[in-house]
Formats: structure tokens, C-alpha cells, sequence
């Protein structure tokens, strides 16, 4: 394939922080780090973290229930797969829209051993019915089951292991009340630095045997969109360049070339951010524009312009929301190279304050 003809759409989009399959915990992914002491960054999150795990292993309980929020692709099922290694047991991964009735929520959590982490990603898509169930097992660690219909019903009352339920997603405001608190431990996963990318991409380039030198690292860094899993694609990718335009080290100039021709921009936009700011500024003059107008305007689904595009393009101040809808800032419109309009939206504090 010739790198000039490299196109992009949304379903191999580099920056896209999905997960691909070689990403998931079970397939034993090398990069994913396994202890605390790996995790980088996330210093808040670890500290608490770090005390609640001494502390349960100390009064010899299972760790209170956690629940992590975030972008995707921040280090949310990593996180879940250290809080089982380090508390010393098995961890059982699903999601919200996997368990699809109550009986499936029973049969996770009856074969759970005593300490199990259960992972739940995405848990703010889980049916009301399978909730229903989930609050009992959190609480009291107790599931209420009926069999049969009318006057052949019969109800168990089934005791559980005492287990700790990791909830993952990428939208706290869409977990209903009752649900989020019973969390005894909610922590925020905050974007990366520069920096903190640098040493994840570096630490990934020695597992892997990949050459890349400080300046290298840092400049996929700062493309990453502050998302680890984009740190890692990046590095994979342009790894293939640098050996074929050089000697296969990782340079800041390698770095560069190779992302330029991916066309992923110096702050780490790619063609597909760019296309729906473009959009922005000159189908509704910078906005404010809903989200399904916007989503329609671009072809594309509005949860992922939510959970995708409107983090980062949030935190480098190039987006705002308001009650009437998103704007461009005056920060887009100069990095895209167009003129300010006088009226338009100051960017709201800088990148990685
Ligand atoms: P999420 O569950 O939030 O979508 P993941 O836990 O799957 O994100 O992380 C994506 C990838 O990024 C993982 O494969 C892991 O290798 C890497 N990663 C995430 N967080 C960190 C971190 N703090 N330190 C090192 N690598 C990380």
C-alpha cells in the first residue's frame, strides 16, 4: 500500500479509542500494565485505590464496590484487572448490554468465588430488570429468584458471595441514583498529560522491541488525544514507518513525517474532527448546534460524537456546550485557519492546565 493513498474511515480510525480485540484483558494483552506500580498516572484514583486495597486485605473483606468513569480508553478495565491482582483474585468481565436478562446477572454472580472482582463495562446500558436484581446482590450480597407462573410460582431467596463489583462508563450522569450509590468507591479517570503518554509509550516500545528515543515519544504524546489506547495504536503504526524511511528508531522528525502522512494533526485531530468543526463553522456559523442536527449533518451516530470527538476537542478548549447547543471556539477556528468572528466563544482555560 502506498502511504499517500493511506485513507481513513471511521471504522479503522487511529484515533478512534474503541476497543480492538487484541485490546481486551482476557486476550492478555502484554501492554496492559498489571500492577499500580505500572498504572501510570491517575495519581488520585491510584492513592485512594492503593489505601481501599491495604485496607480490605487487612480486615481480610472483600474491596467495597467501584465505580470508574471516563473517556473511553483511559485505563478503566486496566484499573479492573490491577484492583483484582493486587487484592489476590479472579476477575469475570462482561458489560451492560451483554447481560440481557436478570437470569444471566444470576447465573455471573452465583459462580463468583468469595473476593471476585465482576467487571461490568459500559453499566450505564443495563436493562432496568437486570438493575433491579443488581441492587440486592451490592447490598446484600443476596439475589431473590422466582420460578414458575401464578400459583406455581416460587421465590429463593439465594445467598451470594461477598464480591466486588467493578462498574465501568463513560457516562456517570446516565447511571441512575440508585445504582451509583451504591458505590462505596467512584473515581474519575482525568486525560492524560503529555508527559504521562510519553512514559506509557515508552514503557509499551520496550515490551514490544519497538526503538524510540525521549523527543520521539513525546511527540506521539502530544497526538494522542490524552487516550493511552491512542498512544498505543499510534506507536504501532508508526513504528512500520520508521522502518522503512529509517533506521527504524523512533524519532521526533519520524514521528512527524509518519503522523503528518496518517493525517493526524499536531494536537492529535484527524480528518474526521476536522470535518465536523468544518461543518460547524460553515453550516451554523460556529454553533450553537444540537447534537442530532450535528450528528446528521456529518453522518454520524451522536453517542459516538459524544463519547469520541467531545472530550478531547472539550479539553484542548475547541468546544463548548451550552444550553442551546455546542459552539466552536475562537481556538478552532484559528487552528483550522479561519478568521475569528467577533462574536465567537472564548476557549475555557488551556490545554492540560
Ligand atoms: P478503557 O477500559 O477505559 O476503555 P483500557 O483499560 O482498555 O481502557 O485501556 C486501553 C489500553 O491503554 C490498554 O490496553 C492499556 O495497555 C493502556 N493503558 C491504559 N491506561 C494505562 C496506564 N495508566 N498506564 C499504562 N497503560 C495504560
Amino acid at each position: 500500500m502506498e502511504y499517500n493513498d493511506f485513507e481513513m474511515d471511521f471504522e479503522d480510525r487511529l484515533v478512534d479509542t474503541s476497543e480492538i480485540p487484541q485490546d481486551a484483558i482476557e486476550g492478555d494483552n502484554p501492554l496492559r500494565p498489571k500492577t499500580l506500580e505500572e498504572y501510570v498516572g491517575q495519581d488520585k484514583a491510584k492513592e485512594n485505590l492503593k489505601i481501599f486495597i491495604e485496607a480490605a486485605k487487612k480486615r481480610k473483606e472483600s474491596l467495597d464496590h467501584v465505580l470508574l468513569y471516563g473517556p473511553p480508553g483511559l485505563g478503566k478495565t486496566t484499573l479492573a484487572g490491577i484492583i483484582a491482582n493486587e487484592m489476590g483474585v479472579n476477575i469475570r468481565i462482561t458489560s451492560g448490554p451483554a447481560i440481557e436478562k436478570p437470569g444471566d446477572l444470576a447465573a455471573l454472580l452465583t459462580n463468583l468465588n468469595p473476593g471476585d472482582v465482576l467487571f461490568i463495562d459500559e453499566i450505564h446500558r443495563l436493562s432496568r430488570s437486570v438493575e433491579e436484581i443488581l441492587y440486592p446482590s451490592m447490598e446484600d450480597f443476596a439475589i431473590d429468584i422466582i420460578t414458575g407462573k401464578g400459583q406455581m410460582a416460587a421465590s429463593y431467596h439465594l445467598p451470594l458471595p461477598h464480591f466486588t463489583l467493578v462498574g465501568a462508563t463513560t457516562r456517570a450522569g446516565q447511571l441512575t441514583a440508585p445504582l451509583r450509590d451504591r458505590f462505596g468507591v467512584v473515581l474519575r479517570l482525568e486525560m492524560y498529560t503529555p508527559h504521562e503518554l510519553a512514559d506509557i509509550i515508552k514503557r509499551s516500545a520496550s515490551i514490544l522491541g519497538i526503538a524510540i528515543d525521549d523527543d520521539g515519544a513525546l511527540e506521539l504524546a502530544s497526538r494522542s488525544r490524552g487516550t493511552p489506547r491512542i498512544a498505543n495504536r499510534l506507536l504501532k503504526r508508526v513504528r512500520d514507518f520508521s522502518e522503512v524511511i529509517s533506521n527504524g528508531v523512533i524519532t521526533c522528525e519520524v514521528a512527524q513525517t509518519a503522523l503528518d502522512k496518517l493525517e493526524i494533526d499536531e494536537l492529535g485531530l484527524d480528518q474526521n474532527d476536522r470535518r465536523m468543526l468544518d461543518a460547524m463553522i460553515k453550516y451554523y456559523n460556529g454553533g450553537p448546534v444540537g447534537l442530532e442536527t450535528l450528528a446528521a449533518a456529518i453522518g454520524e451516530e451522536a453517542v459516538t460524537i459524544e463519547d469520541v470527538y467531545e472530550p478531547y476537542l472539550m479539553q484542548i478548549g475547541f468546544l463548548s456546550r451550552t444550553p442551546r447547543g455546542r459552539c466552536v471556539t475562537a481556538a478552532a477556528y484559528e487552528h483550522l485557519g479561519y478568521a475569528v468572528p467577533s462574536n465567537t466563544v472564548q476557549a475555557q482555560g488551556s490545554l492540560f492546565e
